[in-house]
């Protein structure tokens, strides 16, 4: 039969109209900017906790505009900044992401590697040099190598997505202090811009760009740094008004020479050695990232055309602050009532250019946080600090070199949570892995504050107990990265002592105040809503694919929360 010319015609157009009407939909509900927020060290309580003197347009927004999960947690044992924030940006758990620990042992080269090290990539600022830092943060003290970039992300982020789905379009980037903080989430397709304790500045490396775009030189050459010298960290409110208000003065806390254990907590001379490391211990390192990530939004035309751009901001202050104060100190409270004033300004910023109605917003947190064991016995709780170099560990070697005719010869390295044999002693006695693995792991149970000693063998083997800890160490456990033996401290039991520096508190373990985050969807049309089914970290990624429709990031393992995605049509008659 044949298909008269107008009857084509009329097919046609049918056609035509219908697709247009496709495009008006997926344009109406796909927002101009994802806007993903990370505070590090943000334990799931903590916005609640004091919101009672919070503003309107930060924490109380997402709290009373967001769909709010209260039952949020990483599913990873090694709750480490790294871990945490590759974990929110690939949907996936470490044991596929490969970021097993801030720090790991590399067998081929026989050192210890920082996390995003490369050193293909040098930083762009040569003054920017870690090894010139005064750097204080354990990790970054490890990291020799200077180049940065995120080639050992060993699967897709949902930002790599986005950028495939929109044929390189949408512009992607990500902001912190903390270089792992911005370049996880920016991912392989986006830029990645950090805070130089070294050099006072944010700098990127050779992976991103050959030269900086000139708004950074801009921005850099303003000295925003510099600003602080001679300044201190004030209260924001009266003393009195604060919960922690009598309680400034916690023996835990680090009294760090300058700066103090109590308010107010001085800079010092901008020449100081340890200038710009303070600045990123105090509120301070936040408001530079704000007022970076400000010019970026500006300069970058974030959120201008109609394809979808991603912007990732991980917040670091609350993490420093954590460590050297503890979560429950005058100096944490003050903290979070400061991070509330700078993500209302930085909401409001988005909202005045872009609009929060055209943005959807994600929080959470990499990790969350032990209280400092004086806190807890001051309440009658049972906590210590452990310090794996006072174990006695004579009667444990005796009886490895009784069994394997060798004893330390066995054992390469131990960098928390992991315990590293020596595989070329292994190799050449002829021994099994598994069972030294067994051998040394009961060994290590047998010491003062250790809960679990988990051999790497067994647990891929599934012969260890399914319990909610070992499911997190499977998780945690990349065949070519993760040591031998993972070890979990008791609940609230930790190491606080890293390469001389003591600290209140330091997160990492499987436990719940290090796994609970705040997991917290807003802007975009979307309405209120608590949600108290248990939900998890990679469940984060998963959801911003299916909201955009880009495939998964590729070893995603999450789940769409249905609570946010189904909203999405009634977004579309919100933003309309
Ligand atoms: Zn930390």
């Amino acid at each position: 039969m044949q298909v008269t010319s107008r009857r084509y015609i009329a097919m046609f157009a049918a056609t035509t109209l219908s697709i247009a009407s496709i495009a008006m939909a997926q344009g109406a509900e796909t927002p101009k900017l994802i806007l993903q927020i990370t505070v590090d060290q943000l334990r799931g309580d903590l916005p609640q906790r004091f919101l009672d003197r919070m503003g309107g347009g930060g924490f109380r927004y997402l709290l009373d505009q967001g769909v709010v999960f209260k039952d949020a947690h990483h599913a990873h044992a090694n709750t480490e900044t790294i871990v945490g924030h590759a974990t929110l940006a690939t949907g996936a758990h470490p044991a596929q992401h490969g970021m097993v620990g801030n720090v790991w042992f590399d067998h081929g080269r026989g050192r210890l590697v920082y996390n995003i090290e490369d050193e293909r990539y040098p930083l762009l600022s040569a003054d920017a040099d870690v090894n010139k830092s005064t750097e204080i943060d354990p990790t970054q003290k490890k990291a020799k190598v200077s180049g940065r970039s995120p080639a050992n992300i060993l699967v897709s982020t949902f930002s790599d997505e986005l950028a495939l789905h929109t044929a390189g379009r949408a512009k992607i980037f990500g902001v912190s202090v903390k270089d792992r903080g911005a370049v996880t989430m920016a991912g392989h397709a986006g830029k990645a811009f950090w805070f130089s304790k070294a050099s006072g500045e944010f700098v990127t490396s050779r992976f991103y760009y050959e030269r900086y775009p000139e708004w950074v030189a801009a921005w850099n050459a303003t000295r925003p740094a510099e600003r602080y010298a001679d300044k201190s960290w004030k209260l924001l409110h009266k003393r009195d008004t604060y919960l922690y208000g009598e309680k400034d003065d916690q023996a835990w806390e680090v009294d760090f020479p300058g700066y103090g254990r109590v308010f107010p907590h001085a800079f010092g001379a901008g020449d100081g050695k340890y200038f710009t490391t303070l600045l990123t211990l105090s509120p301070v390192g936040d408001a530079l990232t704000l007022d970076f990530t400000k010019s970026l939004i500006e300069n970058e035309s974030i959120g201008e055309d109609d394809v979808t751009d991603y912007l990732a901001v991980s917040f670091s202050s609350t993490d420093y602050v954590g460590h050297f104060f503890g979560p429950s100190s005058l100096e944490m409270e003050d903290n979070l009532l400061r991070l509330d004033h700078t993500l209302a300004a930085l909401l409001e910023f988005v909202d005045d250019r872009i609009g929060l109605n055209r943005t959807l917003v994600v929080l959470s947190a990499d990790h969350g946080s032990p209280e400092a064991p004086g806190y807890l016995n001051e309440m009658g709780i049972e906590a210590k600090y452990v310090d794996p170099k006072q174990w006695d560990k004579q009667a444990g070697m005796a009886a490895l070199k009784q069994r394997f005719g060798i004893g330390e010869e066995l054992i390469q390295t131990y960098f928390h949570p992991y315990l590293y044999l020596n595989q070329d002693v292994l190799r050449e006695q002829g021994l099994d892995v598994s069972e030294v693995q067994t051998a040394v792991a009961a060994e290590l149970s047998k010491f003062e504050g250790v809960a679990l000693a988990v051999p790497g063998t067994a647990i891929v083997k599934g012969q260890v107990p399914d319990t909610a800890l070992t499911r997190r160490i499977l998780n945690n456990h990349n065949i070519k990265r993760s040591g031998d033996i993972f070890i979990v401290f008791e609940s609230h039991y930790f190491i606080n002592d890293f390469d001389g520096l003591t600290v209140a508190s330091a997160h990492g373990s499987p436990w719940r105040y290090d796994t609970y985050v705040p997991v917290i969807f807003a802007g975009c049309g979307l309405k209120p809503q608590k949600v108290y089914r248990p939900v998890q970290t990679v469940d984060v990624a998963t959801t911003l694919a299916a909201w955009i429709g880009t495939k998964p990031p590729s070893g995603a393992s999450g789940q769409v929360l249905g609570e946010v995605v189904d909203q999405r049509a009634c977004a579309t008659v919100c933003v309309e």
